[in-house]
């Protein structure tokens, strides 16, 4: 399927992909707000218009797989590669 088929069939999507967790259609963004360097609240909308579902989410920085080069050092990060979390 070709990017000028999909046009006017489904909604621009970003690199974050999200469902609705009711009707599992694809949800967009409609707002996100940084609480701090390390947690969003993020604003979501169902795009299936009989769902119609709006919600919050939360995330939150876990943890780095591998270090900044140029860290803050006000924000602490542990750091866990795929060994360490075994
Ligand atoms: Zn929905």
């Amino acid at each position: 399927m070709t990017a000028t088929a999909n046009r006017y069939t489904e909604p621009k999507r970003s690199g974050t992909r999200r469902t609705c967790p009711h009707c599992e259609k694809y949800a967009r963004i409609a707002t996100s707000q940084a609480q701090s360097p390390l947690s969003r609240m993020t604003w979501y909308q169902c795009t299936n218009i009989n769902c119609g579902h709006t919600w919050v989410e939360g995330s939150m920085v876990m943890h780095s797989i591998c270090p900044s080069a140029c860290p803050n050092p006000n924000i602490y990060i542990p750091v866990r590669n795929k060994e360490s979390a075994e």
